[in-house]
């Protein structure tokens, strides 16, 4: 297997160990479903998706009459790869000249890693990428992201205590002269219960449609795997105010809370582009329902 996904399943092996340790010998019989229900609400899958999962198995091991618990198990990856199988979405270049991509999330989230992560990727694909700096608010956090665009060769369009809005618009007619191939735009960190700086993203996003058409094409969230069902709480107010089209979870390789992405497919299925299982640039992965679950459950 690629070290990657030994790098997930590092990380997951901390829900993992509980999950797949029950299975070890053991009877099938409600003391069993209970310890599952309790290694699933630890991992943070939440309620619902908890709920969901020990309906969807005991069902299963009624009607395909299990009987031992190497089948259980079985049954039970099965469930969570058809679960967690719609979040799966591949990220498709080329589909926009510029390509122009909103990328919001909380301070800390991993997002200006993951900026130049995936702008890394695209590079990789062949593809022209420009960055804007749109946290006009924190100097350190427009300086991280020139100091990576100096290191890799990307332009980096930057204004000090600029409207957030014109830096994101200056910098996709500066794609468009260029012919450059994707624009990312970094904002600022910020929490969705700060009503006006949500308010500044939607205008971001408004701003970004008058300059192209269309644009921004795809509006990512960049969450830590490791906050959980806080993880959760921000998909649903990001989706709320911004409409997500897609959702980036950084730190899958250190997080026992793997699970919340059980929660996010059944509470908001926003598509689940990339991984982060790392703080080095290659530490990106798409992802995909089948490794994840693997990792998981072994
Ligand atoms: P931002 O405030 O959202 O821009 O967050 P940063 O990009 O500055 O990242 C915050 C911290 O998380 C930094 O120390 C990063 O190295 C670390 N980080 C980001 N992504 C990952 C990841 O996938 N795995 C690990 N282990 N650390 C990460």
């Amino acid at each position: 297997k690629p070290n990657w996904m030994a790098r997930l399943k590092a990380g997951l092996s901390k829900t993992s160990a509980n999950l797949s340790v029950l299975f070890v010998g053991a009877k099938i019989d409600d003391e069993l479903y209970d310890e599952l229900e309790a290694a699933l609400l630890m991992a943070d899958a939440g309620i619902d998706a908890t709920q969901f999962l020990l309906d969807a198995l005991k069902r299963k091991v009624k009607e395909d009459k299990l009987l031992d618990a190497a089948a259980v198990k079985a049954a039970l990856k099965t469930l969570m790869i058809e679960l967690l199988a719609p979040l799966q979405k591949p990220f498709e270049l080329g589909r926009h000249q510029p390509l122009v991509m909103m990328i919001s999330g909380v301070n800390g989230a991993g997002k200006t890693t993951t900026i130049g992560k995936l702008a890394k990727h695209m590079q990789s694909h062949g593809q022209s990428v420009l960055l804007a700096a749109g946290d006009t608010f924190r100097a350190a956090a427009r300086e991280q992201l020139m100091v990576w665009g100096q290191r890799n060769n990307v332009t980096v369009i930057s204004q000090e205590s600029g409207d957030p809005a014109a830096v994101s618009y200056d910098a996709v007619q500066s794609a468009k002269a260029k012919g450059i191939d994707i624009v990312m735009i970094d904002t600022a960190g910020r929490l969705p219960t700060q009503l006006h700086l949500m308010e500044e993203l939607k205008k971001v996003k408004r701003v970004l449609g008058k300059g192209l058409e269309g644009a921004p094409h795809e509006t990512l969230l960049v969450i830590d795997g490791n906050t959980g069902q806080n993880a959760l709480a921000q998909v649903k107010a990001f989706d709320d105010a911004l409409q997500l089209s897609g959702l980036i979870i950084t730190k899958l390789d250190g997080t026992a809370k793997g699970g919340v992405i059980a929660a996010i497919a059944r509470v908001r299925p926003v598509p689940v582009y990339f991984i982060g299982i790392g703080e080095r640039i290659e530490d990106l992965q798409p992802f995909n329902a089948t490794e994840f679950v693997e990792a998981l459950l072994g």
